[in-house]
């Protein structure tokens, strides 16, 4: 269906009790997020108590064959523990795959990315259920959820002290591996006024970081301005408050954009780069052959040479179809070399409708693990070096939670501090102690 037949009164009539779930990237969150505070103008109410809710809309993502299989896993879970409720699956894997999907016990609506901004009408419009649904090249939809200043939540209403922004949607590369640009469709922007607006009310509203987020933020671009004009006009804004920038793609990076991320005092000195390999062949074979590798390396040193203790994070793909002991040796120096503070380590897995699906020479899953332990391993030094650099100076964070005391530092520290005094989204300086337990760095506040 098209949606055409969707009128757009609102929905929530009758206020149903929803419960939110997200699977994925942090767009994924965002959206959910963005959904919620639009619901919750309908007269919806949000639960976490899964067995009080009406309605179960999960946000869903393809990936990885692993996060089909555990999206699929949790959906049947969701239908036993809440037999009562109508599921509404959404996201890139009902995008993908609308009709296995609606197959399943429980799913009573499927809805394809192409029409997530039309679920608060679809809930009031079509409780017989269905599946709505088009492919990006048959449909070309407008951005999904726009929200309006007005319509935000305040970080208390809405508890939480980030405020992420999707800034645009969609890709125009055509990684081999990669199925996104399919699931989100071609890369499109909203404007760089209607986002600096955007952030200017959440700074009034109270919010203390606000958060770019987007399939290829890199790719942000309106009529007139590219992202880092649109970076500049968001940290010209007056208030009390910081930006963070979701993941850059490493064709994006720019002498002058990694300077205004470790020097800027407005923006979190926290880089996360989709860099997936270093190896220009496998580059090549992964469809990113126009990475110029080199200038990147040679970007990257530069930055951790001047911001020794900025947040510097990584995507790598380990185990891609052909990828010799030579080409992971020096994906393994250069990772070593890079003093990353953290990384997300992924082993390949081939996805249908994928260039990568049908290469020959694909890695043994047992070499793909010990890969992924060999590159962790490097990361696991160079963060305690990392830590170690941090333990030297101080850090401000945003109060997260209140008891116990946490918060997230600029350079991507989550901190657990020890004191009793702080209160909710407000800035607190801390200084950490150089370790680590699990996800925390223990702290204590600098008065
Ligand atoms: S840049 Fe490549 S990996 Fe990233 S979303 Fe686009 S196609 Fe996928």
């Amino acid at each position: 269906m098209d949606g055409t037949e969707i009128s757009s009164g609102s929905a929530g009539e009758e206020g149903f009790t929803i419960f939110l779930k997200s699977v994925g990237c942090r767009t994924n969150q965002e959206e959910l997020l963005t959904l919620k505070a639009q619901l919750q103008l309908t007269g919806c109410e949000f639960t976490d108590e899964i067995t009080e809710a009406d309605i179960i809309i999960v946000n869903t993502c393809a990936v990885t064959s692993h996060t089909e299989s555990k999206t699929r896993r949790m959906l049947h879970s969701l239908a036993v523990k809440a037999p009562g409720a109508r599921i509404l699956v959404t996201g890139c894997l009902a995008q993908q795959q609308p009709q296995s999907l609606a197959a399943l016990p429980s799913v009573h609506w499927v809805v394809g990315n192409t029409f997530k901004q039309i679920i608060p009408r679809l809930l009031a419009q079509k409780p017989d259920g269905g599946i709505f649904h088009a492919c990006f090249d048959e449909y070309n939809p407008e951005n999904t959820f726009e929200i309006s200043a007005q319509d935000l939540l305040s970080p208390e209403k809405n508890f939480r002290t980030r405020f992420s922004v999707k800034i645009q949607e969609g890709c125009n590369f055509h990684c081999s591996y990669c199925i996104v640009p399919s699931l989100r469709g071609p890369a499109r922007s909203w404007r760089c006024d209607s986002v600096v607006d955007l952030c200017r009310a959440a700074i009034e509203k109270g919010y203390k970081e606000i958060v770019l987020t987007g399939t290829h933020i890199g790719q942000f671009h309106d009529d007139n301005n590219g992202f880092l004009q649109l970076l500049r006009d968001v940290i010209s804004i007056n208030g009390d408050y910081r930006v963070r920038l979701s993941s850059l793609d490493p064709r994006d990076l720019t002498v002058e954009l990694l300077e205004l991320i470790g020097s800027h005092p407005r923006l979190c000195d926290h880089l996360h780069v989709s860099m997936q390999h270093f190896d220009r062949e496998i580059l090549a074979m992964m469809g990113r052959g126009d990475t110029d590798c080199l200038e990147t390396i040679a970007l990257l040193k530069q930055f951790r040479k001047k911001f020794p203790c900025a947040g510097l994070g990584v995507d790598i793909i380990v185990g891609f179809p052909g990828e010799t002991e030579n080409h992971f040796r020096y994906l393994l120096d250069m990772v070593s070399e890079m003093g990353f503070s953290y990384a997300h380590v992924f082993r390949f897995s081939s996805r249908p409708g994928t260039a990568a699906e049908s290469l020959p020479d694909k890695i043994a899953d047992n070499v793909k693990n010990e890969r992924s332990e060999r590159v962790r391993d490097i990361i696991a030094s160079s963060r305690k070096e990392f830590l170690h650099r941090c333990s030297r100076i101080s850090h401000r964070i945003i109060v997260e939670s209140e008891e116990p005391v946490r918060g997230l530092t600029t350079n991507y520290l989550h901190v657990l501090v020890d004191t009793g005094r702080a209160r909710h989204n407000s800035w607190l300086d801390v200084k950490i102690n150089g370790s680590e337990n699990g996800r925390y760095c223990p702290a204590i506040p600098v008065y």
